[in-house]
C-alpha cells in the first residue's frame, strides 16, 4: 500500500519540482514502485519527466472534475522509472471548477484510493500557492515534505504553510503530519546559509532531514532534456544528494512503521 506525499511549500521557485521528480527517480533507482503526480498548472513536473503536458489525453485536471478515470490519465515507465500523471494549465481551472462540486477537498483522495495498492509510493507535486489544488495534495497525503531554501524569509512563509497544515489535519485528514523539511539549493561556502540551516534545526529538531540538496547546475539543467537530474548525470553531486534523500525516506518510514 502506496505512502503518499505532498511536496509542498507556498513559495515559488523553491525547488518543490525539482524535489518531486528527482525524489520519484532517486526512490526508483533503489528499487520502489513509484507514482508522481502533477498538480501544478504550470505542468513543469510532467515536461520534466519527459512527457508533453501540450498532447496530454487525459490530464488530473479531467480525474478531479470527474470526466476520466485516473487510469486514462496515468502514463507507465517514464524514463526516469516511474508512473506519472500529467497536468498542464487546463488544471488551473479546477481552483474555481472543483468550488461546486461534492467532496472539493478529497477529490484526489478518492482517485488515488484506486491505484494506491500498486505503488511503494505516491508523490504529489502541488503548485506555488495555498488554494483548492494544493489543498486536495494535503488531503490525498499521508505526510508533507517541505523544500526550503536556507535564505532570510524562508522561515517567514513557513507559518502560514504550517498553519494550513495544522488546520487540514484538525479538519479534513487525521493521517497528515510533516514528515520533514528539505533544505535545498544549498551553498555552503554562503555564511548566511549556514546560520539559516543551523536556525531551522534548532527550531524544528528532528523534521529536518539530514539529507541536504546542494545548489547544483546539473539538476537545473536536466528539465531541459526531459530528464530528473538522477537520470541525466547520476555522477552528479546532486543526484547523489537526491539518492541519500531517497534512502533517508525509505529508512525514516521502516522506523515509523
Ligand atoms: P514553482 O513554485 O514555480 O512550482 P518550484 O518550487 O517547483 O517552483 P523548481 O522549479 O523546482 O521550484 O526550482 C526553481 C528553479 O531552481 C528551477 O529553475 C530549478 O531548475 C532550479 N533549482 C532547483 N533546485 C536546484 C538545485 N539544487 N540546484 C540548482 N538549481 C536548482
Ligand atoms: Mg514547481
Amino acid at each position: 500500500m502506496a505512502q503518499i506525499f505532498c511536496i509542498a511549500n507556498q513559495k515559488g521557485g523553491v525547488g518543490k519540482t525539482t524535489t518531486s521528480v528527482n525524489l520519484a527517480a532517486a526512490l526508483s533507482r533503489i528499487g520502489q514502485r513509484v507514482l508522481l503526480v502533477d498538480l501544478d498548472p504550470q505542468g513543469n513536473a510532467t515536461m520534466g519527466s519527459g512527457v508533453d503536458k501540450h498532447t496530454l489525453e487525459a490530464s488530473i485536471y479531467q480525474v478531479l472534475i470527474g470526466q476520466s478515470e485516473l487510469g486514462q490519465a496515468l502514463q507507465r515507465n517514464t524514463k526516469a522509472g516511474y508512473d506519472i500523471i500529467g497536468a498542464n494549465r487546463e488544471l488551473a481551472g479546477a481552483e474555481v471548477e472543483l468550488v461546486d462540486l461534492a467532496q472539493r477537498e478529497r477529490r484526489l483522495k478518492s482517485a488515488l484510493a484506486t491505484v494506491q495498492t500498486n505503488y511503494d509510493f505516491i508523490l504529489i507535486d502541488s503548485p506555488p500557492a495555498l488554494g483548492l489544488l494544493t489543498l486536495n495534495g494535503l488531503c490525498a497525503a499521508h505526510g508533507v515534505i517541505v523544500p526550503m531554501q536556507c535564505e532570510y524569509f524562508a522561515l517567514e512563509g513557513l507559518s502560514d504553510l504550517v498553519n494550513t497544515i495544522k488546520q487540514v489535519h484538525a479538519n479534513l485528514n487525521r493521517d497528515l503530519r510533516i514528515i520533514g523539511l528539505l533544505r535545498v539549493m544549498f551553498d555552503p561556502r554562503i555564511t548566511l546559509q549556514q546560520q539559516v540551516s543551523e536556525q531551522i534545526k534548532a527550531h524544528f529538531g528532528d523534521k529536518v532531514f539530514n539529507a541536504v540538496i546542494p545548489r547544483n547546475v546539473r539538476l537545473a539543467e536536466a528539465p531541459s532534456y526531459g530528464l530528473p537530474g538522477v537520470v541525466f548525470d547520476p555522477g552528479s553531486r546532486g543526484a547523489k544528494a537526491f539518492i541519500e534523500f531517497a534512502q533517508e525516506m525509505v529508512d525514516r518510514l521502516a522506523v515509523a512503521a
